[in-house]
């Protein structure tokens, strides 16, 4: 059985920070830490989109832009950190002005909306590939990880799942009468990183993780960092309108297993949910109580009828299909 990329990392790339007594928070995270001055800390992620794995090759090159720093200002987000700076490594096949243009378009509109710096790169010929890196501040000793939960934590998400996969499904079996695409079609296309809520999340939340490869799996790894379980209630689950529509039958299971939404999943103390909201840093997205966190390990599904199996594989490139 050929090792999945989470065996390929935790085998040869998982060491102890070489006694470097700056490093923080190393492999294993949304973002490594580093420690900085005495102001703040630093975040930093990586994170690469090939052309026709991550995005279909008709993607816009605004949205390609756009995407791919989003997805790395999302685990800045699961940080709580906030962006500073980006370098972008750019893989490309040919050289065609407009797309560049586009890409660029894309790319910096997110960048000024987080007051995000290009500070460096690189750029080559090959297939088309993008390499964002990005880079936050923290303040000093402080930062969001997967590895704080503790039984009695609530588990929180924000906005909802399931929508980037459902495009994604759509747009690989386009079926007439499946109206609202468009909307599925922003959800992968244009996400909005949660870097406001992470950061109102700094002092209240006690792990949190950005969903990139399926709640349920990027829950059980929050879950496994921080040593615990959790239980979700189904029902509390939220889909969005466009998803219901479009796959009544299926909407849960995307929810639950799809990918690529890049929305934080929290856990907090519920005596914390009143200040959550008083700190007005919520605008742009809700943000749902969805289960508990317990002792054990492991995530259980439950519904009224109890508990309920769910095949909860998270995203694995290497994985068996
Ligand atoms: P995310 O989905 O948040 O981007 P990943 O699942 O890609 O995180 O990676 C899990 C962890 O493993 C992260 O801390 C990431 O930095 C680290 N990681 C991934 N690939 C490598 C690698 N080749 N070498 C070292 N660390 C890696
Ligand atoms: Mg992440």
């Amino acid at each position: 059985m050929p090792l999945s990329e989470f065996q390929i990392i935790e085998r040869f790339f998982t060491r102890a920070s070489g006694g470097h007594d700056s490093v923080v928070l190393g492999v294993g995270d949304d973002a490594a830490v580093l420690r900085g001055s005495a102001e703040h800390d630093l975040a930093v992620a990586v994170d690469t989109l090939v052309c026709g794995v991550h995005f279909p090759a008709e993607l816009s090159a605004a949205d390609i832009g756009y995407r791919a720093l989003a997805v790395n200002l999302s685990d800045l987000a699961a940080m709580g950190a906030t962006p500073v700076a980006a370098t972008l490594a750019l893989t490309l096949a040919e050289v065609d002005e407009r797309w560049l243009q586009d890409f660029a378009e894309g790319f910096f509109v997110l960048a000024d909306r987080y007051g995000v710096a290009l500070i460096g790169g690189d750029t080559t010929r090959g297939p088309l590939t993008i390499t964002v890196q990005v880079l936050g501040h923290l303040p000093p000793g402080k930062r969001l990880s997967r590895s704080g939960a503790r039984p009695g934590d609530g588990v929180y998400l924000s906005g909802s799942t399931g929508d980037a996969a459902a495009w994604l499904r759509l747009y690989a079996n386009p079926t007439p009468g499946k109206d609202d695409s468009e909307y599925l079609k922003m959800c992968f296309a244009r996400p909005e990183p949660r870097v406001m809520l992470g950061r109102a999340l700094l002092p209240l939340a006690s792990a949190a993780i950005d969903v990139s490869d399926g709640l349920l799996g990027d829950l059980e790894k929050l879950a496994r960092a921080s040593g615990v379980g959790a239980v979700i209630e189904l029902d509390r689950v939220p889909l969005s309108r466009a998803l219901l529509t479009s796959f009544a039958d299926d909407a849960l299971e995307l929810a639950l297993t799809g990918g690529d939404d890049y929305e934080l999943c929290f856990t907090m103390a519920s005596e914390y949910e009143r200040q959550l909201k008083a700190t007005g840093q919520t605008p742009d997205c809700d943000v749902r109580r969805i289960g508990e966190i317990v002792a054990g390990q492991g995530v259980v599904c439950m519904d009224a009828g109890g508990e309920v199996q769910i095949e909860s594989r998270s995203f694995d490139h290497f994985g068996v299909r």
